[in-house]
C-alpha cells in the first residue's frame, strides 16, 4: 500500500469507534488515514473522471 499524498510506506491500523473496531491503512511518513470506504470512493471519481473525458487538460 502506497500513500497516495506522498507515496510513504502505509501500514495497517487498527481503530475502535465506539464498539466497532475497523483496519484503516496509515501513512508512516505524513500520517495520512486511508480505509476502505475512501479507497472505494476515490476508485468511483476515477472512473468517473475517465468518463469525462478530455473537457479539460
Ligand atoms: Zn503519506
Amino acid at each position: 500500500m502506497e500513500c497516495p499524498k506522498c507515496c510513504g510506506l502505509m501500514y495497517m491500523e487498527r481503530l475502535t469507534d465506539f464498539f466497532v473496531i475497523f483496519n484503516v491503512w496509515k501513512c508512516i511518513n505524513c500520517g495520512a488515514l486511508m480505509d476502505k470506504t475512501i479507497i472505494e470512493n476515490h476508485q468511483k471519481s476515477l472512473d468517473a473522471l475517465e468518463t469525462v473525458g478530455s473537457a479539460s487538460g
